[in-house]
């Protein structure tokens, strides 16, 4: 599957799921449930649109076991170190991190980052903004070092506003989990399958060969509009009262 088709399903999956996740204790408190004593719906907008966001970053991060895919250039040689270590400990392309068991560890990881560890919990987030702009396209065409550039002011003007919009990042596991997990399903999706149940070998993938073609018409003409409209229409659903 392609990044942008990863990243948009990875935003999908928050904008549909965030408000049930919001009623959770404790993992998802935010600044806002700390003021106000409730719960439900503890999610300010702010974090509403942070967590798509990081949300859309967590379901490239299977993918950077490929260091020749383009999210391994989103910050330049950084990235593509970062992607190298990952290629080398998930045994290539469509190992390791393309499985259940990375989802589940990775959101574990991540909220034990965004409870304990405010610096590590920083990098991470950066990290996953980063990677969502660098899959929906944004960066400049041939020009490797100027992409990386346009990212880190992006990304960098990204975090300010949500630091100065007070969002919390309680909820951190769950968004990289759930993105993580979303890539993985999607990659089910397509011809070649994935090691869901890594260390295991067998791979998952739709029967009778109709799996989804990468980067080809149905996925670039056909799904990716209705991707499109699906987030704007939820982004409209959460965020304007009615
Ligand atoms: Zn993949």
């Amino acid at each position: 599957m392609m990044g942008h088709t990863h990243a948009m399903t990875g935003a999908i999956a928050w904008l549909g799921l965030a408000p049930g996740l919001a009623a959770l204790p404790m993992v998802m408190e935010s600044n806002r449930f700390i003021e106000t004593g409730i719960m439900v719906n503890a999610l300010s907008p702010a974090e509403l649109i942070a967590g798509a966001l990081i949300c859309a970053g967590a379901a490239m991060l299977p993918d950077l076991d490929h260091p020749s895919a383009t999210i391994a250039q989103t910050f330049g040689p950084v990235t593509w170190v970062l992607s190298k270590a990952v290629n080398w400990m998930s045994g290539g392309h469509r190992g390791a991190t393309h499985s259940l068991a990375f989802a589940v560890a990775i959101g574990f990881g991540a909220h034990w980052l965004a409870s304990s560890y405010p610096i590590g919990r920083d990098i991470m987030v950066v990290l996953l903004i980063g990677l969502a702009l660098r899959a929906i396209g944004i960066g400049i065409p041939g020009n490797k070092a100027g992409s990386a550039l346009v990212n880190i002011g992006l990304t960098a003007g990204l975090y300010a506003v949500f630091l100065s919009l007070g969002v919390g990042y309680a909820w951190l596991g769950l968004a990289v989990g759930i993105g993580s997990f979303v890539h993985v399903v999607g990659d089910c999706m397509t011809e070649k399958g994935c090691p869901v149940l890594w260390p295991m070998s067998v791979k998952f993938l739709l029967p009778w060969k109709i799996g989804i073609k990468t980067g080809k018409k149905f996925e670039q003409k056909i799904l990716a509009p209705v991707l499109s409209v699906a987030i704007i229409g939820l982004l409209f659903l959460r965020l304007v009262p009615v």
